[in-house]
């Protein structure tokens, strides 16, 4: 399997993240609180899905209050890992607005990086191990269901998931 990127960051941040990869499904309000980051869902301008920004001295996400809760979740875990990998960009560049396809005119390595490690927060590797295997055994609609209510993510991101993770 190829290094997590949750890895590559510092070792305080990996700690403080990691404490809560153990709830299913993961709270992510609670890491971002841990961050200091402010989270909304707002009235985003039509197409947008999430961003981040940096308001007086503050980063804060917004989320689209209109789409589903397990699409927003991904989205806040997205703009969480921005967070993460991406400060610098966000301080230099000003805001981040993803679009639905979490396209931002960001590089297309920082758009992946943010999926992925949003992937890695939201089900994390070794957690959902056992479900996939699970899964494995059993691919009808109904376990799907089940197994992605239990992390709170589409069937959709679940079947992603399942392609990249070995048994
Ligand atoms: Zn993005």
């Amino acid at each position: 399997m190829a290094k997590q990127l949750l890895e590559t960051l510092p070792d305080q941040t990996k700690k403080l993240i990691t404490r809560y990869l153990d709830m299913r499904p993961v709270p992510l309000g609670k890491i971002a609180k841990e961050f200091g980051v402010k989270v909304f869902t707002s009235p985003l301008e039509q197409g947008i899905s999430g961003q981040i920004a940096k308001e007086n001295g503050d980063f804060v996400i917004r989320i689209n209050k209109y789409e589903s809760r397990q699409r927003q979740r991904f989205t806040l875990a997205h703009e969480l890992a921005h967070y993460f990998l991406h400060k610098d960009i966000i301080e230099n560049e000003g805001p981040i607005k993803d679009n639905i396809l979490y396209r931002s005119g960001k590089s297309d390595t920082v758009e992946a990086q943010a999926n992925r490690l949003a992937a890695e927060i939201i089900m994390p590797d070794e957690k959902i191990k056992s479900d996939l295997n699970q899964l494995r055994k059993n691919m009808d609609e109904e376990t799907f269901d089940m197994i992605a209510s239990k992390w709170e993510v589409s069937n959709q991101a679940l079947r992603i998931k399942l392609s990249t993770v070995g048994g």
